[in-house]
């Protein structure tokens, strides 16, 4: 690996930092990891300073409560003493900062007292030039046996951001076996998403619904901005491209933002359930793009406010869920539960990134990313209930489509498919199918008589009159106006006419009382055979056959049965 960050030997007079007394000293005799701490001693400075003129008694001891340091563009400076009390063994070990977005990292550092050298890590180099292959700005270095190497570190932005004082220090051999468990997470994380990702685009494929593949680019952008803040985008995507890690990340989250409520949009409908709140969305969505072309028109520092809002509005989509809930979306539920962890995740790092309130440094970071996880899983939970909810309420639909409301039978549609499946089981157990046509007599008369309202009453009752009086296995339908039918299989034609006849005579029998009169009703009823002389009827011939039947039986004076000859 090039090292273009040039070694630098500093010709300043040693009493200047050799004063780093022994009681700043870290045993590094024992060293595994740690982060550094008091008796590490920090000191904060508006101007750059060479190390030489650092105002050493002006240095604090570097405690829990002093790491975060809000939004900064200040020079930090970080100074301490490692002392190898090992006697036999030089100690190599490894200093790295916690985050990926620190700009840059100077390393001023002695052995023995003697002459200081200087190494400046800075992330506006290609990542090939760093010195360590580590996603973060990291120094190695070998302490003597015996001996102690005296440390400053400068940490600084070159454009005020989100400063933690959190530099880790471990064993060199420890900490190529800790960035091989890191890196195994992070492959987990990334591996876990990429799965979601394929499952939502093979879903957009399957369903052809542009809202899978909007959670799909939502799922890219997200993986995408997170691999710019753990660095592995830098060190793996674009190794070249400085303006990406640096600059391109409010590209990043913009699309973060967009994605994400475009995603929301579809999957809430809420062009539908609150076209208000909609219009609002569309607007903001505008706005990003007009922020991301501003990036790329060269503009910084309203494009990077503006990326920090439009996450942080992400924050609200758990109330988008609720209002989609309230109009009957119930898998909104789950995507509201997806965004509230996320937000909560987003706002706790915000919050610890942006203030000096907590001393956690970046370790809500972390927590966002896994919440990332549970949210991406969440609203693929959401997506599926959806899709569920659409089967059932098109399988309800289908149903009702071939309901008659009236009489709760099957209509002429559900008769077709009967027909079918009764041929089919025909086929195997050789009984042979008949249609039972039944028409009312004189129903216009009872009508005009009697009102509408009375007919319909008629209607229900000879409805579960034929429910009744037929078996489970055999469908009762109402075909038409006042005409119902009977499909049904049986050994001979007798059957099936004593079926009719059962039915007839016990229609005749119970008239039907409506608003205290009595109204006497009869039936008249055909039957034909479906497999007829060696060959199958298909349903329209085998119902006007037993139309035909009907027909006789009609002009032979209603209120009886025939059989089709
Ligand atoms: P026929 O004995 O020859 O069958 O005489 P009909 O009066 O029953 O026959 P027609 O076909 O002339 O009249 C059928 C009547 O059935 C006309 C229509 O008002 C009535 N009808 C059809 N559907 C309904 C319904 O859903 N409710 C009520 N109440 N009446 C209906
Ligand atoms: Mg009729
Ligand atoms: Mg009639």
């Amino acid at each position: 690996m090039i090292l273009l960050a040039a070694l630098v030997l500093l010709a300043c007079p040693a009493a200047a930092w050799s004063s780093v007394s022994a009681e700043h000293a870290v045993d590094i005799g024992n060293l595994t990891t740690m982060r550094l701490r008091a008796p590490a001693t920090f000191w904060v400075s508006g101007r750059a300073h060479e190390v030489s003129e650092l105002p050493l008694e002006r240095f604090r001891p570097l405690t829990e409560k002093q790491v975060n340091r809000g939004i900064t563009k200040d020079d930090h400076w970080i100074r301490v003493r490692l002392s190898n009390t090992d006697r036999n063994q030089p100690k190599r070990w490894v200093l790295h900062h916690e985050t990926s977005y620190l700009d840059e990292m100077s390393v001023y550092y002695a052995d023995n007292g003697g002459a200081m050298k200087q190494l400046v890590l800075s992330d506006r180099k290609p990542f090939s030039e760093r010195p360590l292959d580590y996603r973060t700005l990291a120094f190695s270095h070998a302490t003597p046996a015996d001996g102690y190497t005296d440390v400053f570190l400068r940490l600084r932005y070159v454009k005020a951001d989100a400063m933690t004082l959190n530099v880790y220090l471990s064993r060199a051999d420890l900490f190529y076996n800790q960035t091989r468990q890191e890196y195994l997470v992070y492959g987990g994380y990334y591996g876990l998403m990429t799965s979601l990702f394929i499952i939502a685009v093979i879903f957009s494929l399957i369903m052809r619904q542009s809202v899978y593949l909007y959670y799909a680019a939502f799922l890219a952008s997200s993986m995408l901005m997170w691999a710019l803040l753990n660095g592995l985008a830098f060190q793996y995507l674009w190794p070249d491209s400085v303006f990406w890690h640096n600059e391109g990340f409010h590209i990043v989250y913009l699309a973060v933002a967009i994605t994400a409520l475009q995603f929301s949009r579809l999957f809430l409908h809420t062009v539908r359930c609150c076209p208000r709140i909609d219009r609002l969305i569309r607007a903001a969505q505008w706005i990003m793009v007009g922020g991301i072309l501003l990036r790329f028109a060269g503009f910084y520092a309203p494009v990077l406010y503006l990326s920090f809002a439009s996450l942080a509005l992400l924050v609200l989509l758990p109330l988008l869920g609720l209002v989609a809930y309230r109009h009957g979306m119930r898998y909104a539920r789950w995507y509201a539960l997806a965004w509230v962890f996320y937000g909560l995740g987003l706002l706790v790092s915000v919050f610890s990134a942006g203030s000096t309130l907590f001393d956690w440094g970046m370790a809500p970071l972390a927590y966002a990313q896994g919440c990332s996880v549970l949210e991406a899983a969440f609203l693929l939970v959401a997506l599926g209930e959806r899709l569920i909810g659409w089967d059932r309420d098109r399988l309800q639909a289908l149903e009702l489509a071939s309901q008659d409301p009236l009489t709760g039978l099957g209509n002429r549609r559900a008769f077709k498919e009967a027909f079918d499946r009764m041929q089919e089981i025909a086929r195997t157990n050789a009984l042979p199918v008949f249609l039972i046509l039944i028409d009312l007599d004189n129903f216009k008369e009872i009508n005009d008589r009697h009102g509408h309202d009375a007919g319909d009453r008629i209607l229900t009752r000879l409805g579960g009159m034929l429910v009744r009086l037929s078996r489970p296995q055999d469908v009762c339908i109402r075909y038409g106006g006042e005409e119902f039918a009977i499909l049904l299989q049986a050994p001979g034609a007798e059957q099936a006419y004593q079926m009719a006849e059962r039915i007839r005579r016990e229609f005749a029998a119970n008239p039907t009382d409506y608003e205290g009169s009595r109204i006497q009703h009869t039936l008249t009823a055909g039957i034909a055979m479906a497999a007829a002389n060696g060959h199958r009827l298909k349903p329209d011939e085998l119902v006007r056959q037993a139309d035909a039947a009907l027909y006789r039986a009609k002009n032979a004076g209603r209120n009886r049965t025939c059989l089709h000859e």
